[in-house]
């Protein structure tokens, strides 16, 4: 009988990956355990409705729905 010997390797090494990243641009919005980079959106009621991409500044539902996108600007004149 022939021993078989099978090494696994099967540990992956951990990819760098997005935590909390924008559905829109794919930016990282996690900023740390308490805090990400989301921006919160608010009615005229004051009540939080959504959050806002700091970065792309497409909004959000909370079931990160986007509600708004920034159109694509073919002027790229903002800095
Ligand atoms: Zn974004």
């Amino acid at each position: 009988m022939e021993k078989k010997r099978s090494l696994l390797h099967t540990q992956k090494k951990k990819s760098k990956k997005c935590l909390d990243p924008c559905p829109v641009c794919d930016k990282e919005l996690y900023f740390d355990e308490h805090y990400s980079k989301r921006a919160g959106l608010l009615d005229e009621n004051e009540e939080v409705v959504g959050w806002m991409c700091p970065f792309c500044k497409s909004e959000f539902d909370f079931s990160n729905r986007v509600t708004y996108i920034m159109p694509m600007d073919n002027s790229r004149g903002i800095a």
